[in-house]
Parts: structure tokens; C-alpha cells; sequence
């Protein structure tokens, strides 16, 4: 049946990409970014949207983009969670300036994995967007690797991208990065 579902979903051409990450990482940017629209019109977002991007003739459908507040998204979760079973890559967005927030964004990242770790499926890719690396004195790679303590996650895969929403920088590659991983799993069936 699962595969099945898998031949009919690679037939549609047809992947599902959650983006979530603090509020203000830069997640609507990114989106915008990615489909070519103006990314300083400001339309405020209510927690989250849901895009679907044509890329390489793969229909992305639908992007989630959280706005994750801290505080304010525990009647989103139970939406998320129907994201979770069907997403084929995790993109977590982090704001390479916010020093003050890192370890905020952490503890929202492990706790998200080990929550849901029954809800995201194993052998999805977790990409790490590391966001606004065109401001200067950013966090590096090695600083976010280790605030957010990656290399002690275990249940996915992962990988940090340094990107700029502004600029665009390595927006194309990380997209094509799950994107090729994801089709590489799915022909696997
Ligand atoms: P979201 O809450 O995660 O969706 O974040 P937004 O996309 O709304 O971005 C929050 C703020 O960060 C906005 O003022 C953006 O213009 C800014 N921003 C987003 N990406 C970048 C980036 O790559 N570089 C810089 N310098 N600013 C960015």
C-alpha cells in the first residue's frame, strides 16, 4: 500500500517540504525569494503559509512555513502534525544574527524532533538553513553546528546550509539539496 502511495505521489511529481523556525528567522523571505516575488512587501503572515513552488518540474506542494512562536503555537501543532506524516524534508530555519535567541532555538528544535520524532518519518533530511549570512559578524558554520547542538541529534540526518534570503545565496541549492534526496528515496520503492 505504502508503496503504492509512493508510485502514485512520484507519478504526480509531488513533494511536501515543511519550513519551520523561530519567528523573524527570515522563513517568508526565504519563500519569497524562492518564487521570485518582491521580498520587501511586507504582508504579514498568520502563523503560517502554504506555497506550492514548481521546481525542476517537481510540484513542492504544500510548503508550510511556521512562524514558530514560542508562545503561541501549541494550537498549530495538531495541524502541523498532518504536515509531519506526509513531509518529505525538514527545512529548519535559524537566524545566523540572533545570538541572543540561539539557544531558544535549540530547545525548539530538539524538543520538535523528540515530540514528533513518532510523526516525522526517519529517513527524511533535516536541513539547517543558516539565515542572513550577507550581515556581517553572523554566526559561522561551526558557532550554529554547536549552539544547536547538532551532532548530538540521532534520529535524522542532517546538514547546515549558509544562506541569505536577502541576496538569495544557496536558497536554489538547499532546495535542490532535499529535493534530490527526497526523489532519490522515493525511487528507492
Ligand atoms: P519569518 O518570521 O521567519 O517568516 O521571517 P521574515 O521572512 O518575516 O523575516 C524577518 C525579518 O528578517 C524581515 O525584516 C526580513 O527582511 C529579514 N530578513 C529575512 N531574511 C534575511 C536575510 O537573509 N538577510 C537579512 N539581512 N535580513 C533578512
Amino acid at each position: 500500500m505504502l508503496s503504492i502511495l509512493r508510485k502514485a505521489r512520484l507519478k504526480d511529481k509531488e513533494m511536501r517540504i515543511l519550513m519551520l523556525g523561530l519567528d523573524n528567522a527570515g522563513k517568508t523571505t526565504i519563500v519569497k525569494k524562492i518564487m521570485g516575488e518582491d521580498i520587501n512587501t511586507v504582508s504579514p503572515t498568520l502563523g503560517f503559509i502554504i506555497k506550492t513552488i514548481d521546481y525542476d518540474g517537481w510540484v513542492i506542494d504544500p510548503t508550510g512555513a511556521l512562524s514558530w512562536d514560542v508562545g503561541g503555537q501549541k494550537t498549530l501543532r495538531s495541524y502541523w502534525r498532518n504536515y509531519f506524516e506526509k513531509t518529505d524534508a525538514l527545512i529548519w530555519v535559524v537566524d545566523a544574527t540572533d545570538r541572543l535567541r540561539i539557544e531558544d532555538c535549540r530547545d525548539e528544535l530538539h524538543g520538535l524532533l523528540q515530540e514528533e520524532v513518532r510523526t516525522i518519518p526517519r529517513a527524511i533530511l533535516l536541513l539547517v538553513f543558516a539565515n542572513k549570512t550577507d550581515v556581517e559578524g553572523c554566526m559561522d558554520e561551526k558557532e550554529i553546528l554547536s549552539a544547536l547542538e547538532l551532532a548530538s541529534i540521532r534520529t535524522h540526518r542532517w546538514h547546515v546550509l549558509r544562506c541569505s534570503a536577502m541576496t538569495g545565496r544557496n536558497l536554489k541549492q538547499g532546495l535542490a539539496w532535499v529535493v534530490d534526496d527526497a526523489k532519490s528515496r522515493l525511487f528507492l520503492y
